[in-house]
């Protein structure tokens, strides 16, 4: 009887494959900007992409996530460093992370 070790290590159809959980498949093929927490971070002078579920208020999901959010209002809300995070946390073309959730 052959090795059970041998099976997987010779099989060379079963090294290219990778499995994946069910659950997982939504975040694994979705990018940033087919989340619901997407958002444009608007400021003086210029627009960037950012995440919203680094916003307490809107990662708690009990309010509508806007499209758009004013840069000065998110820097008085979360100060220097929370802005930061949340314009280093999404790129429209960057693939989904855990937090993903589709848009309605
Ligand atoms: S970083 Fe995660 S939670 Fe934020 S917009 Fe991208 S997928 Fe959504």
């Amino acid at each position: 009887m052959a090795d059970i070790r041998d099976y997987y290590r010779k099989n060379f159809l079963y090294e290219s494959h990778r499995l994946m959980l069910p659950e997982l498949r939504e975040k694994v093929v979705h990018t940033c900007s087919r989340c619901k927490f997407f958002i444009t971070v608007v400021g003086r002078s210029e627009a960037r992409p950012g995440c919203a579920a680094l916003i307490p208020q809107y990662a708690r999901t009990a309010r509508r996530v806007p499209e758009k959010l004013d840069a000065a209002e998110l820097l008085r809300v979360l100060g220097r460093d929370g802005l930061e995070r949340v314009l280093a946390g999404a790129a429209p073309h960057r693939q989904a992370c855990g937090l993903f959730q589709p848009r309605a």
